[in-house]
């Protein structure tokens, strides 16, 4: 193996003025950890977006090297769990924001942080979900643990186009929910449905002010959105029902009553990635091992060369992107 690769680093000047460079790295630039993997697969996730873009400060040591997941193989360990040949995923544990993350031949890490790579699944399988699609797992855990099971009515994804939009809509809809998706992008409306959805509705309908309460019209849902949209959704959910909340899309304000919550008895489920337990975590990528459909994994996602990350790092945050982008190593 070459000593030196190819990495993306974000560096700050004395003015804090944020620059993005290509560079080469040893293993010698790296930071602690007790397991090196070589990256085999990484992604673009809305938070990687934030970090290159320096729209919101995501990246918060500097120079680092950005990207939130990866999966890859072990190359060398010190860690009881993990032995060279491992195949591994990792997401979040601050990577890619204060320790030196996925865009970059290879990354050195706490092993405590990865988690096997599920039977089946290859490196670029695990990256096509990454950590947006094992966020909407999470999400579709957290309502499952809340009772909202296909008999309570229909459920809302919003930001259906994006990532965790996507995956959420393929999970619930594999689980027999009726699924209405919430999206800015009509023309997006064919990949909707082959993904599962049963209806679209415009995103205006839920950015505006929201009224304290609504008209029941689903059991709960998944919001990758914030601010108005989640406060609309909350309004509109009908009694006893849940939504799981993890995005901030739209804004990271949230203008909703207390009504949903006093009245109607309705829950707002926070969804992290970032910090969630080891085994929460395992449980998560070994269901979406099982039940996300593979075909409508190929359809959530598009692959680019890892010299393009950086292109699609801003695409995603002009809402360009559908779906998932994988991001293949060289
Ligand atoms: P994407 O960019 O892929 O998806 C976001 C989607 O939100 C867009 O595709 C768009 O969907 C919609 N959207 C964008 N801007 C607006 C807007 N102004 N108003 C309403 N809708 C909007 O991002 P991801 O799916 O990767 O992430 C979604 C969110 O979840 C992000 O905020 C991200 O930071 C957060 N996240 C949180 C995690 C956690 O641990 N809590 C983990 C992973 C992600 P459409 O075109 O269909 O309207």
């Amino acid at each position: 193996m070459a000593d030196t690769f190819q990495a993306v680093l974000i560096s700050r000047d004395e003015d804090k003025k944020q620059s993005v460079d290509w560079t080469e790295l040893s293993e010698d630039d790296l930071m602690e950890g007790d397991v090196t993997v070589a990256v085999e697969a990484t992604t673009v996730n809305y938070k990687d977006g934030l970090a290159i873009t320096g729209k919101a400060p995501v990246v918060r040591r500097f120079p680092l090297v950005p990207g939130i997941d990866f999966a890859g193989t072990v190359t060398k360990s010190t860690h009881d769990g993990w032995k060279e040949g491992d195949k591994v995923i990792l997401n979040g544990w601050g990577v890619g924001e204060t320790h030196c993350g996925a865009y970059a031949g290879r990354a050195r890490v706490n092993g405590d942080w990865l988690v096997p790579l599920p039977d089946g699944m290859t490196p670029k399988d695990a990256m096509a979900v990454g950590t947006a699609g094992y966020t909407a797992m999470l999400c579709v855990m957290a309502l499952e643990r809340h009772g909202i099971t296909p008999e309570r009515g229909p459920v809302v994804v919003t930001g259906a186009a994006g990532g965790v939009g996507s995956v959420a809509i393929a999970l619930l809809a594999g689980q027999g929910h009726h699924v209405i998706a919430s999206t800015g992008r009509a023309s997006e409306a064919d990949y909707l449905k082959e993904l599962g959805a049963s209806e679209i509705i415009d995103r205006e309908e839920l950015s505006g002010p929201a009224r304290p309460l609504g008209k029941e019209r689903w059991a709960g849902g998944v919001d990758a959105v914030g601010s108005h949209t989640l406060a609309n959704m909350l309004s509109m959910t009908s009694y006893g029902g849940a939504v799981a909340a993890c995005g901030l899309a739209q804004g990271m304000d949230l203008p909703a009553s207390v009504a949903p919550f006093i009245l109607r008895g309705v829950s707002l489920l926070g969804v992290d990635s970032v910090m969630a337990p080891k085994e929460l975590r395992i449980e998560a990528w070994q269901r979406i091992a099982k039940e996300l459909d593979h075909k409508k994994l190929g359809a959530i996602a598009s692959v680019v060369p890892f010299s393009e990350v950086i292109t699609a790092a801003t695409d995603i945050i002009e809402g360009r992107v559908r779906g998932r982008v994988v991001v293949e190593m060289p």
